[in-house]
């Protein structure tokens, strides 16, 4: 026997009403009344509001029903007997919080990052790259809700609150009421008969879709750098998309080794063209052959370095300057014996006049120079040059060499 009406009144609704019809008629009033749309009728909405909440729990519906609404103020219901804002029972109603009323969206997507490798010859010349991702994209079938149209997708058994409550009678005054997850839609506040799932994206409200992006590398941009792409990220109802982002990874080039907007390379020279002047070819990055020279009568020692103004990377967004190329100069020294013993004389005697060190019983001894192989190869702190190759004897790189070079200035 139902004693109050008033909440039903408020529905519009007669107090035999189903579910559905208290669902529809408190939908059609929340849209009509609520405060965005209606300022004026701010108690009103929180009136229907309350209503809506008590007559479409079957737990507090039964409740009111028998002791009408000063039953649901002492009824105990303890925490959850209070309303909740209405704002958030409107939020509930269409979907968790979401904003659906106005254009203002300010949660995004997450930024996705991917790996572009590059080469040398790409920065340098520029690129145009073509990458295939997989992304989240809105289901057009059911613009995102993930049912059919006019599918509710509140949970039915904690009205989309995620929550279950469960009371205990135990006295006319004394109820215990227990908060566990709702074991239906396992807190989310939505669910859907499987029937009732859009069939394109089987209710995941969004389906994968293969993108192809368009990279463009321009000459001198630099390894590690970012390109990004606007809300090209997954796609997620009531979100705006994340950014794609692409890292730019530069693969090591045999030959030139990039630092800044200079280019640096090694280079080995024969003895004699250290000696008596060179023309060594260099193959640039954009396929053309430098002959680098040096004066007849210019010594190139090893270890040297020289350098081509304007022959290094083009400089990003202004790519008609360019850098240096930096040349670390190595001399190539002949095999042992490559003189005959005969010719070594003549050979000394277009040298400067040098002095030789004589021994004698008294203040000298005479000792044999043999080879000496470091236990540690890598002495150098794994620094290495481009190129590759075994480290010899004359590298400027050579941790060794500099100490010779300490003792004898
Ligand atoms: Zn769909
Ligand atoms: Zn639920």
């Amino acid at each position: 026997m139902v004693r109050e009406t008033g909440y039903y009144d408020l529905l519009g609704v007669k107090p035999c009403a189903t579910v559905d019809e208290i669902k529809r008629a408190y939908r059609r009033l929340a849209l009509r009344y609520h405060p965005d749309k209606n300022p004026s009728e701010g108690e009103r909405f929180k009136q229907i509001s309350q209503a809506y909440e008590v007559l479409s729990d079957p737990l507090k519906r039964s409740l009111y029903d028998r002791g009408g609404e000063r039953a649901m103020k002492e009824g105990g219901l303890g925490d959850r007997g209070g309303f909740g804002h209405p704002m958030d029972i409107f939020d509930l109603f269409f979907g968790g919080g979401v904003h659906h009323h106005g254009p203002r969206v300010d949660r995004r997507g997450k930024t996705a990052v991917h790996q572009l490798p590059v080469t040398l010859e790409d920065l340098y010349n520029g690129a145009t790259r073509k990458l295939s991702i997989q992304k989240n994209v809105i289901c057009q079938s059911c613009a995102g809700r993930g049912t059919r149209e006019g599918v509710d997708t509140r949970c039915p058994k904690c009205h989309g609150s995620g929550v279950e409550v469960m009371v205990n009678q135990l006295g006319p005054n004394i109820v215990h009421h227990i908060q566990t997850m709702c074991s239906q839609c396992h807190g989310h506040g939505e669910w859907v008969r499987p029937l009732d799932r859009c069939l394109a994206c089987n209710g995941r409200k969004f389906v994968r879709e293969k993108k192809v992006l368009t990279v463009q590398l321009d000459r001198g941009m630099a390894d590690r750098q970012k390109i990004t792409f606007h809300q090209e990220g997954d796609q997620v109802p009531g979100f705006e998309p994340g950014d794609i982002v692409i890292i730019l990874n530069q693969k090591p080039h045999p030959v030139f080794q990039r630092q800044g907007n200079d280019l640096v390379v090694r280079q080995e020279v024969p003895l004699v063209d250290a000696l008596c002047g060179c023309k060594q070819a260099i193959h640039t990055l954009d396929n053309r052959r430098l002959l680098l020279c040096s004066q007849p009568g210019s010594i190139i020692k090893p270890g040297d370095v020289k350098c081509v103004p304007h022959e290094g990377m083009p400089v990003y967004r202004n790519p008609t300057q360019k850098g240096k190329l930096i040349i670390h100069f190595q001399v190539k020294f002949p095999e042992p014996g490559w003189l005959p013993a005969h010719q070594l004389r003549q050979f000394q005697s277009f040298f400067p006049h040098r002095e030789e060190a004589m021994a004698t019983e008294d203040d000298a001894e005479e000792v044999e120079l043999r080879d000496f192989f470091s236990p540690q190869p890598d002495l150098g702190g794994g620094r290495r040059f481009p190129g590759g190759g075994p480290c010899h004897r004359e590298d400027f790189e050579d941790p060794l060499r500099h100490n010779v070079q300490c003792h004898t200035s």
